[in-house]
């Protein structure tokens, strides 16, 4: 996807503050953080969002996302960790490309806004 800010930041055009990556994965530092750890986990390979995701039979893919921003949130967060997937408009989904959000460092609250 030739316009897709995530895409981008895994191929190199444009700088981000990366946390990890692999063959498949980037983890990068959220440009507006909620939370005192803000991370995004992202797939190398563009897919529109979750659903998009596993309807591309990408369910390997997928956990490797889930386990990835399950070490980080453990890395980062020593008494607990939120790991979030907005999905599509209502979901709150403002950029088209699937990320994990990993959030840590306060107490968080619920329910979400
Ligand atoms: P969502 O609203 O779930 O689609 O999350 C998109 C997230 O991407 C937001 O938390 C933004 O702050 C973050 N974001 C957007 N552009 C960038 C960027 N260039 N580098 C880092 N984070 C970004
Ligand atoms: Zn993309």
């Amino acid at each position: 996807m030739t316009d897709c800010i995530f895409c981008k930041i895994a191929s190199g055009e444009v700088a981000a503050k990366e946390l990890y990556r692999d063959d498949e994965i980037v983890a990068i530092a959220d440009l507006n953080p909620q939370a005192p750890t803000h991370v995004l986990v992202i797939p190398r390979a563009h897919h529109e969002d979750l659903a998009a995701l596993y309807d591309s039979g990408g369910g390997a893919l997928a956990q490797r996302l889930l386990a990835t921003a399950t070490k980080l949130g453990r890395e980062h967060g020593a008494n607990g960790f939120r790991l979030v997937v907005n999905t599509g408009e209502e979901g709150g989904q403002t950029v088209a490309h699937v990320h994990v959000h990993v959030l840590a460092g306060r107490h968080m609250t619920w329910p979400p806004g």
